[in-house]
């Protein structure tokens, strides 16, 4: 929208011009019109005049006429007469002197026969007419009439003595009538004749003069006259003529028709001085005028142009508080001194007010921009600088590299079993001693390096400068002197280890995420290895991980696709050889690789969601297999199930397992869950707990793989434990080994005293059957008796390998020809 400016003071002026013209025209038409006026009621009263005169001129005359007349009959005794015949003749003889005294011209006497007794010249046609009318109404009668020249034509009645009648016309020259009026009048006066014409107007130029006053003048305004309309409007209005500097009013007055002839009174009027009255009226009119409004105009001006230039000061620099110059804003001069204040004043005072107001506000925005940039730039609760900050100061270093020509590294914590500390102590304690953690965190490194909270109990630290990795190594060595100390949080004492990964590099084209992932990849294999120690990232760590992501992905993918299976390896008892139970083990069928082995999966997925997932899948097969053999006819059996750490940790499984159970409608007594050596020793509090959980419920347990962990009797008697399964490596070499073979017999003897049950597995040979049965073990598994039976050959082998529970013994076979099929 890009309009024309026109300032305050034009469109003021454009307003206050146009309302004066409006009110000038109005004011000079109303004053015209009066000058019209007065100017038409001068003609009229001229006219009006001009008629007053004629008439009382014409009453004179005739007047005059008529005493003369009756002093006249009287003289010669007319009404003692008995005829007219003395009338005549006296009359003939009073001609001459009637010619002198009172401008008679002619006399005509004509008698009731229309008889002329005497005339003085011919008997015109309008004569007779007046005659006639005289007899008629027997009155005088009268009239002007113009044959050449205007006369006034008067007849009167004369009576005799017998009652006769005769009329006698006088006609008498207006001539003089016209010069007496002059004299009265003070003006030029004329007769003249005009002929009336229908359709055009009439036209001065063609009157002819028959006398004036002044004919000169008369015949040379008559030829300037312009067409008028019509007869009637000339009579009314009179004539306006412009004769060199003057002007004049001709008014007319009619005296007498003749045929389309009209004879008419001219009353000429010098208007000259009254015109230029007018003239000269309207002439100061507009003068005054133009003076009103070039005064009026610089008076607006001189009023409105101040404040349209304040305005425009104010306007110009308003953009100032936009750019935050709020001084020089202030330093602008929009007051004027003045008596009075106007709404520019008051503008000025709330533009200034606003200037202090945007200040203040301005200054609040920049606070709270601060502090929205620290709480964006540092964790909150440490006060150590966070994610973002870490982010962008690792780029920063990581962007030295080529020109320090140093290393840098990135080191990733994690304290070890925080989660348990924040479970049993609560979120409060937790925040606590992630505070402290923080702080020792940030005393293990150099002023120039960076100490950033990663997210929950995470920390990250940046080392730039570096000449070698050694010195990121002699950080995280600090770091972990530094949680060897114990925390203390009011009554409570907390011993918190942290792992650590670290990733280093020297090269330029490095990226910051990449180095932060490889530390957290070397934090998890240091946390796999028992926590509270560091390790540095290499390659190997990364295709782990890869790997493990991988076969994440794959495992999801065989669940579903049903690739997995199980096989049960029966364990069967030393003495009796009753068949004591199976152990459940996973066999994953994979399309392209073919059977995996459990010991190349599960160790890899060990911790993650996806092995508890598919540990829930196994325990349920283990369910609904148990459910088939006791339908089979085996009542009595126990299954063993292997139960990785991550699986004991979830505090779901009781719950699984009770479901299961009522589902199924079986017995606990019916399972034994395997734990290893590992999985006792991980997490010690939270396995006895579960364990006793499980225990209540009548589930018993297996340590497996007994004898390769730290297994202490000291904490076998803290335990719910049934059953110790000694490692199938000493059996392996029992025969052989002296120690191993020690190591059997000594631990069996002591598990024996505990009033736990032994079972023996990776038994291949009679002779390793043998020594073990001598050797007072309860429970022989290996493949001396069976290997792994898959889960759909179950039945057929047990056919084939048992009667009514107890394992059929075959002929002597020579040892390492076990008699099991393979699994
Ligand atoms: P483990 O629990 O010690 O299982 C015993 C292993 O020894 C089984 O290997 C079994 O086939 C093998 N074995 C049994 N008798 C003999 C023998 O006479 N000679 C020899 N050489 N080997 C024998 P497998 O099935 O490959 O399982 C390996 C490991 O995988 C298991 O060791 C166990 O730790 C794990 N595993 C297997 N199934 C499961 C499972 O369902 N859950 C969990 N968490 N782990 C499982
Ligand atoms: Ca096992
Ligand atoms: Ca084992």
């Amino acid at each position: 929208m890009n309009k024309k400016f026109i300032g305050v003071p034009t469109k003021l002026l454009i307003l206050i011009v146009s309302t004066l013209l409006f009110l000038a025209v109005g004011f000079s038409s109303l004053s015209y019109w009066r000058l019209q006026q007065d100017y038409s009621e001068f003609q009229q009263n001229n006219t009006v005049q001009g008629q007053l005169q004629v008439n009382l001129h014409n009453d004179i005359l005739r007047t005059k006429l008529t005493v003369w007349l009756e002093s006249f009959t009287d003289l010669i005794q007319l009404s003692e007469q008995d005829d007219f015949s003395t009338l005549t003749k006296q009359l003939e003889k009073q001609y001459d002197a009637l010619q002198l005294h009172l401008n008679v011209e002619d006399i005509w006497l004509v008698d009731d026969n229309q008889n002329i007794l005497f005339a003085t010249n011919d008997f015109p046609q309008a004569v007779r007419n007046n005659i006639t009318q005289v007899f008629r109404l027997q009155e005088p009668e009268h009239r002007i009439y113009c044959p050449k020249s205007c006369k006034l034509l008067l007849s009167l009645p004369l009576l005799n003595k017998n009652g006769d009648m005769v009329v006698v016309t006088m006609s008498t020259s207006l001539v003089d009538m016209l010069f007496a009026l002059k004299t009265t009048l003070d003006r030029d006066v004329a007769v003249i004749r005009l002929a009336s014409k229908v359709d055009s107007g009439m036209n001065t130029s063609d009157a002819q003069v028959i006398s004036a006053s002044n004919m000169t003048l008369t015949e040379s305004l008559l030829a300037l006259g312009k067409p008028t309309d019509t007869l009637s409007a000339m009579l009314e209005q009179g004539l306006q003529i412009d004769s060199d500097n003057n002007s004049y009013l001709l008014n007319l007055l009619e005296l007498a028709k003749q045929g389309n002839q009209g004879f008419f009174l001219v009353l000429i009027d010098d208007v000259t001085a009254f015109r230029a009255k007018n003239d000269a009226y309207q002439l100061r009119f507009i003068l005054s005028l133009s003076l009103i409004f070039s005064l009026l105009a610089g008076f607006v001006y001189f009023i409105s142009s101040p404040f349209t230039k304040r305005l425009l000061l104010l306007s110009n620099a308003l953009p100032l508080l936009a750019q935050k110059k709020f001084d020089e804003f202030r330093q602008v001069d929009l007051k004027r001194p003045r008596m009075f204040a106007d709404e520019l004043d008051v503008l000025a005072r709330s533009s200034q007010e606003l200037s202090f107001e945007l200040e203040q506000l301005n200054l609040v925005v920049e606070q709270k921009t601060k502090e929205l940039e620290n709480i964006a730039m540092y964790d909150l609760l440490t006060g150590l600088p966070n994610r973002n900050m870490l982010n962008y100061q690792l780029r920063k270093s990581l962007a030295n590299i080529a020109r320090h020509k140093s290393g840098v590294a990135v080191l990733f914590l994690d304290l070890d079993d925080f989660k348990k500390v924040n479970d049993s102590n609560g979120h409060n304690i937790g925040d606590k001693l992630l505070i402290q953690a923080a702080e020792r965190v940030r005393v293990s490194v150099g002023e120039i390096d960076l100490a950033s909270r990663f997210g929950g109990d995470e920390f990250v630290i940046v080392l730039s400068h570096l000449k070698s990795i050694d010195e990121a190594i002699e950080v995280a060595e600090r770091v972990l002197l530094q949680f060897k100390e114990s925390i203390k949080l009011g009554s409570n004492i907390f011993y918190v280890s942290t792992s650590i990964g670290i990733a280093y590099t020297e090269s330029v084209t490095e990226k910051s995420d990449d180095l932060i992932s490889h530390a957290d990849i070397a934090m998890y294999e240091a946390k796999d290895n028992g926590g509270g120690q560091y390790h540095v990232y290499h390659q190997e760590m990364f295709q782990r991980v890869a790997h493990r992501v991988m076969l994440e992905g794959e495992v999801r993918q065989a669940l579903a696709k049903q690739q997995f299976s199980l096989s049960l390896q029966p364990q069967i008892c030393a003495k009796t050889k009753k068949l004591y139970g199976f152990e459940a083990l996973l066999r994953w069928q994979h399309p392209d690789r073919g059977m995996i082995s459990p010991e190349d999966f599960i160790p890899i997925l060990e911790n993650s969601q996806h092995m508890i997932e598919l540990g829930y899948w196994i325990i349920r097969r283990c369910f609904e297999l148990t459910k088939a053999i006791n339908k089979y006819g085996l009542a009595d059996i126990r299954i063993a199930i292997n139960l990785s750490a991550g699986q004991f940790i979830d505090a779901n499984l009781p719950h699984f397992l009770r479901e299961l159970l009522s589902e199924f409608s079986l017995s606990a007594h019916s399972f034994e869950l395997e734990l290893t050596e590992q999985t006792l020793v991980k997490d010690m509090d939270h396995t006895i707990a579960m364990m006793q959980t499980l225990k209540k419920i009548g589930f018993s347990f297996a340590i497996d793989d007994f004898g390769t962990g730290y297994s202490s009797l000291a904490y076998l008697k803290k335990m719910p434990v049934d059953v110790i399964k000694i490692d199938k490596s000493f059996v392996f070499g029992m025969l052989e080994n002296h120690s191993d073979f020690q190591i059997i017999t000594s631990t069996i003897a002591m598990v024996k005293n505990l009033g736990l049950m032994v079972v023996a597995e990776g038994v291949e040979t009679k002779a390793q059957l043998r020594s073990l049965s001598e050797n007072d073990c309860d429970i022989i598994q290996g493949y001396y008796y069976s290997k792994p039976i898959p889960e759909k050959e179950l039945f057929v082998m047990l056919d084939k390998q048992t009667t009514e529970g107890y394992w059929r013994v075959a002929k002597e076979l020579p040892d390492n020809l076990s008699a099991g099929k393979s699994a």
